[in-house]
């Protein structure tokens, strides 16, 4: 029986899948080389560099199984605890997401519709990729890109030489832009046997390329099995254990995927208030071979992320006018500009509910303007 679980990063995501596995009778281990690491308070901090190999293999051995917070992990780092310990997800799906080519690639492979795309090494390559696909295209880095870091849109000729300045000495992808309707994720736990869950599909708004919204449920039944279908498909080739998200764009009715997280991710945050079951929890389920639990909604759902620092009123309002429904996670990190430092989701059980309270929210927090709220809360 599985009772350590440890954890390559120990930051708010491995806090939080801490603090869903320890009523379980769970005990955590995280190695994170940051000294005031987030998650240390509910586990063991092992405090050293990915490829200090005595503290990789003090993790292993002391480990039931060893998953991962973030999907840069190196690759000699994750070859070595796999050649020591059991680690879910899999290094296959691990490598493949590290490297955007790689990953529309399989996808493509796979029948799952993706924007068109070329990889990109040099000015000519540049050029020869902006012609077959034409403006506007969005450059990318093929690794190491994060919350839309890395990233450059072109939109006229002009812009190519600029581009080719910021990202030229990079490893690139160049994609078709998708003017989108609406962004979303399908997020999926798959455990030991196969069994597959998935949470009903969120609706995602970002703003400077950050995670700022998620929302619900939003979509009909015929949506949500079109991207249960495509989740399935990367899921089963993958032979997948763990929780994973698929981002996806909506146009024209149709899903086109993005990329994929092989972890627990910031649009499913709201799943710990508004789902049956959590994906931190079905995380460690799948991880520790145990059933998975229910994916429902237990209400409707809405997360605003919290970036830079905890609002002043947040903490106040937590403990001396708690609104019902409305559920505050402090992270507990140092706060800076930008930085996810928390996150807050407003449940309520009707549509009205759900607008009227995050409505109000959004107006406490200042982001009600900027995030065209309008939009996300209709129906
Ligand atoms: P990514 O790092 O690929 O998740 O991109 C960050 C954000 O940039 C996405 O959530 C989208 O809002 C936007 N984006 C990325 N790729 C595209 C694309 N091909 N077309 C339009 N928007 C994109």
């Amino acid at each position: 029986m599985i009772k350590t679980v440890g954890i390559l990063g120990a930051g708010q995501l491995a806090r939080m899948l801490a603090q869903a596995g320890r009523p379980m009778g769970l005990k955590f281990i995280f190695l994170d080389p940051a000294q005031d690491a987030c998650a240390a308070e509910f586990g063991e901090h092992i405090c050293a560099d990915w490829d200090d190999e005595v503290a990789l293999r003090q993790l292993a051995q002391r480990s039931d199984v060893v998953t991962f917070e973030f999907e840069n992990v190196p690759d000699s780092t994750a070859r070595l605890i796999e050649s020591l310990c059991p680690m879910y997800p899999p290094t296959r799906a691990l490598f493949r997401s590290q490297d955007r080519i790689r990953e529309k690639s399989m996808m493509q492979d796979l029948g799952i519709p993706v924007a068109p795309f070329a990889a990109v090494s040099s000015r000519p390559e540049l050029i020869a990729a902006v012609e077959k696909i034409g403006l506007p295209c969005v450059l990318k880095t093929r690794r190491f890109g994060y919350d839309g870091k890395g990233q450059f849109v072109l939109r006229f000729e002009e812009d190519l030489e600029r581009a080719w300045q910021e990202l030229g000495d990079h490893q690139l992808i160049c994609e078709g832009f998708v003017s989108f309707e609406v962004e979303c994720s399908i997020i999926a736990a798959r455990g030991k046997d196969g069994e597959t869950m998935f949470w009903p599909l969120t609706q995602n708004l970002h703003r400077d390329g950050i995670l700022a919204i998620s929302k619900a449920p939003v979509f009909d039944q015929a949506l949500q099995l079109k991207a249960e279908e495509l989740a399935q498909r990367l899921l089963d080739h993958l032979d997948y254990r763990g929780v994973m998200a698929l981002e996806l764009f909506l146009k024209d009715g149709e899903l086109l995927a993005n990329e994929y997280a092989p972890r627990v991710h910031n649009s499913g945050h709201w799943t710990i208030d508004g789902a049956r079951t959590s994906q931190f929890e079905n995380h460690l389920r799948a991880v520790c071979g145990l059933t998975l639990g229910s994916t429902e909604n237990s209400s409707l759902a809405l997360m605003f992320n919290l970036l830079g620092e905890m609002p002043g009123f947040a903490k106040q309002a937590a403990d001396q006018q708690p609104i019902p429904g409305v559920h505050w996670h402090d992270y507990q990190k140092t706060p800076r500009e930008g930085r996810k430092i928390g996150h807050v989701t407003v449940c309520a059980e009707t549509g009205t509910g759900l607008r009227a309270k995050s409505a109000q929210l959004a107006a406490e927090l200042g982001v009600a303007a900027e995030l065209n709220l309008e939009a996300v809360l209709k129906d």
